[in-house]
């Protein structure tokens, strides 16, 4: 086992101190603040810290970019030109991304240049498609001789703010189609992982977008976070994160009633049924949750299988999970999955296992801390799992996954929508009556059949209930960095 050489570009990126990129220039601010590497826990790289003041000049940056600058007067076609370079150059360089993102946040390099990197590069190319074809519409209304049509605006300045699982890509998700509706855009990457994303920031230049449509402010939520999530100058936040972050950035919002949509947590229901097809359904219940880790706010955290597949089911799991490398991400070869994000994570995960056991359930793999250095728990199978237990209805957030027991259809369907959040949910069965049946019931924002935490650029994704509200990607994420203005002509 070796460590895999760093690109030149990486060493020389995290070798020294990354100031903020505001109105395409590189600033630092009176503060540091540090990331640390989850595969050993030791310093990776020094931040320059956003505070109140920072924000501001970010703000302003962005907010001088929409009025006066050329961003918001050139043609669609120029637009979707520098956001398909970004493209082009994001593909290029996805191992640099790929290098940072596993060193930021632990999962394996490869994972996150074939999947973090180039699926966040897929996203800039759809939507580079997507400028001119934001069209308005004539309506033939009742009043004689008026011309009623709509136009199709950007909303203004939008501040966006990301979490630390898939660093790059939920930027992409949210970046890419604020940029195609014509926005400029403050983003406030997590402070465990804002690398990535300062690096992307440098290629968007270099592509071609004018200084100050986007800004890059790292910085600590309670203070960076907070600051833009109530700054007058915003317009619009986009939020990916907790559902406990999401609730302070309603109220943050109130000041100047702001846009928000929120992609929030969630405590996926995963069903499946005594005639799923068990040689997809065990292994793809296995990744549905254990996938990065666990750190997927579509986890299949709750695991519900039929009482006469059950032993069957957590054998197979338990032979799965056996079989897997836990380690570095930058270990060659790579081991299968990363360290959990920090160390506070790491207390609060072991911490539910303790407690699921103590209230009755029982561990059957993993559940203590792998090793001194880093942050690694080996992947987490609890048995025995009850609705009312605090590990089946709090999001956990890291590799562990829940099995429930169910024997009925219409009990389970109950079970499974008896949660404060709504994400996402899935079903493994053969039956089309019960699937078609099922999908429509569950309540969350996604269902998967047959399979597992499939997305697209095209797709919409978002939540119901304490998941959140409004959808990305696709068509829908163009309606949620715009807003309609109906324009009447005598
Ligand atoms: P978090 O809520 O702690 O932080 C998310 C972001 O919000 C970070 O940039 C953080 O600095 C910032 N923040 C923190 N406090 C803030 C405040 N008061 N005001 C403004 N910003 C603030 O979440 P996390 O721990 O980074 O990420 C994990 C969570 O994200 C999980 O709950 C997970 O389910 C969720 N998530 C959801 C989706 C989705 O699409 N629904 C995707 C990924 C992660």
């Amino acid at each position: 086992m070796s460590t895999i050489a760093l690109l030149p570009e990486v060493s020389q990126f995290i070798g020294r101190t990354q100031g903020l990129r505001i109105n395409g220039r590189e600033v630092m601010a009176e503060e540091a603040f540090a990331v640390l590497n989850p595969s050993t826990g030791g310093l990776l790289a020094q931040i320059a810290k956003a505070g109140a003041r920072e924000v501001d000049l970010a703000v302003t940056s962005a907010s001088q970019a929409f009025h006066h600058g050329p961003w918001t007067t050139m043609g669609p076609d120029a637009r979707s030109r520098i956001i398909w370079r970004l493209a082009d150059l994001m593909e290029e360089r996805a191992a640099i991304f790929g290098q940072l993102d596993a060193l930021d946040n632990g999962k394996p390099f490869a994972v996150a240049r074939d999947v973090d990197a180039m699926w966040s590069a897929r996203h800039f190319r759809y939507f580079a498609g997507w400028p001119d074809k934001i069209e308005g519409a004539t309506i033939p209304v009742n009043i004689p001789d008026r011309l009623n049509y709509t136009l199709i605006k950007p909303v203004g300045v939008c501040g966006l703010i990301t979490p630390w699982n898939y660093p790059l890509l939920m930027a992409s998700w949210k970046l890419a189609p604020a940029l195609a509706a014509g926005n400029t855009v403050v983003l406030k990457p997590s402070e465990e992982t804002p690398l990535s994303v300062l690096y992307l920031a440098d290629l968007a230049l270099e592509a071609g977008l004018p200084p100050g449509v986007l800004n890059v402010i790292p910085g600590l939520g309670q203070e960076a976070g907070a600051a833009l999530a109530a700054h007058p100058g915003i317009a619009k936040v986009g939020f990916t994160g907790s559902t406990r972050t999401g609730r302070a950035i309603v109220e943050a919002s109130v000041g100047n009633l702001k846009r928000v949509s929120l992609e929030l947590g969630g405590k996926a229901a995963n069903i499946l049924f005594a005639d799923a097809d068990l040689s997809r359904a065990i292994p793809g219940a296995f990744w549905a949750n254990f996938g990065n880790n666990g750190q997927s706010c579509t986890a299949g955290s709750r695991l519900f299988v039929h009482a006469d597949i059950h032993d069957q089911v957590v054998a197979g799991l338990s032979e799965i999970a056996a079989g897997l490398r836990v380690g570095p991400g930058m270990d060659d070869p790579a081991h299968d999955l990363g360290p959990v994000i920090s160390e506070k994570q790491m207390r609060m995960i072991l911490g539910h296992v303790d407690k699921a056991q103590m209230q009755g359930a029982t561990c059957l793999t993993g559940g203590a801390r792998a090793g001194d250095s880093g942050w690694f728990i080996p992947l987490t199978i609890i048995g025995g799992v009850t609705d009312e237990m605090t590990i089946a209805r709090e999001e956990v957030f890291g590799p562990v996954l829940s099995v429930l027991r169910f024997t009925d259809d219409a009990e389970v369907l109950v079970r499974a929508n008896s949660s404060d959040y709504g994400l996402a949910a899935g079903l493994w069965s053969q039956d089309v009556t019960r699937v078609r049946r099922m999908a429509d019931a569950l309540q969350a924002g996604t269902v998967w059949v047959n399979c597992w935490g499939e997305t697209d650029a095209a797709s919409p994704f978002g939540g119901v209930k304490q998941s959140g509200y409004g959808r990305e990607m696709g068509r829908d994420a163009i309606a949620l960095y715009s807003e309609t203005k109906s324009v009447w002509i005598a």
